[in-house]
């Protein structure tokens, strides 16, 4: 039977010990949010940033005593990541961020760093930030693919194109920084055959991680606009989990598989309502992978 690595069986592996993330907020804004390449943003993109379940943006030390009070209530864990998960942590004061980088790796029970960010932020002056992070604590950066269409990369707004993607991750593969991707299933402008040609560039770039999400419609989100006068067809839950088993199958064993499905805003949610239920979604895909004799490590 193959086997796949999630989250937590590789951190546990790792640090033999239970690890969780601390959702911070850098401050950090974003290029196509503030109007440097645009202000509408990746259409997708909520108001927070595509990081709806951050914390507020103040004292670090504040945010993760917060945090750690928060997870506290579901888990009991010996280590932490700390996760820029909102808006691109790569952008904006470099010296800035570097330094609450640098003093948030410096606590002895966050062992690692994960900073979501764009392909197109990573000139020279943060590559020196990331190499010198990198050698501090288990570090990974976060990048919004989605697709390597460029047809969907237009119409979802992101900013820059699969060829700037491409070279960057080649530097990023060079200087040994580890990177995950995230893909999102059920673009309108895309068939199977588009969604598994992102998932073959994935598997032939080999990144450390993949985040796997659906399309969904979020009131606070500018694809809610498009959806009101273009209603499309999204993704009904079966298909939804066939693609992602369809990836599964596809993708190296040792790419580790951080997110099965995305994390709807309940009281923002319009469709597809399923999309709410990402329990439901998680063990309907354990049970498709069963069925096809692919097992997750849990
Ligand atoms: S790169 Fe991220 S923060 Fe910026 S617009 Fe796109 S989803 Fe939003």
């Amino acid at each position: 039977m193959r086997r796949f690595l999630d989250f937590n069986t590789f951190f546990t592996n790792k640090f033999k010990a239970k690890v969780a993330k601390l959702s911070l907020n850098s401050g950090a804004s974003c290029p196509n949010r503030d109007g440097t390449l645009s202000k509408g943003g990746c259409i997708f993109c909520s108001e927070r940033g595509s990081g709806d379940f951050t914390s507020d943006y103040k004292d670090i030390d504040k945010q993760i005593y917060e945090q750690k009070n928060l997870l506290s209530k579901k888990w009991k864990a010996k280590y932490y990541i700390a996760y820029f998960q909102s808006f691109t942590n790569t952008y904006g004061d470099i010296n800035k961020l570097r330094d609450l980088y640098n003093y948030v790796v410096s606590k002895e029970d966050i062992v690692g760093l994960s900073l979501a960010t764009r392909a197109d932020c990573l000139d020279d002056k943060v590559m020196e930030m990331l190499l010198e992070l990198n050698k501090k604590t288990f570090l990974f950066l976060e990048l919004g693919m989605q697709s390597v269409n460029e047809n969907t990369i237009k119409f979802i707004n992101r900013g820059y194109s699969h060829e700037t993607f491409d070279e960057n991750i080649k530097i990023l593969k060079k200087n040994k920084i580890k990177f995950l991707t995230h893909l999102i299933f059920g673009l309108p402008c895309e068939d199977k055959g588009d969604i598994l040609k992102s998932v073959n560039y994935i598997k032939d770039i080999h990144p450390f991680g993949v985040k796997f999400h659906c399309l969904y419609i979020q009131t606070d989100s500018p694809l809610y606009a498009y959806y009101k006068n273009k209603p499309f067809r999204l993704l009904s839950k079966d298909e939804y989990v066939n693609l992602v088993c369809d990836a599964i199958e596809i993708l190296p064993k040792d790419i580790v598989i951080h997110r099965l499905t995305g994390d709807a805003d309940k009281k923002k949610l319009i469709a597809p309502l399923w999309a709410a239920d990402k329990l439901s979604v998680i063990s309907s895909i354990d049970k498709e992978l069963k069925n096809r004799g692919l097992d997750l490590v849990v």
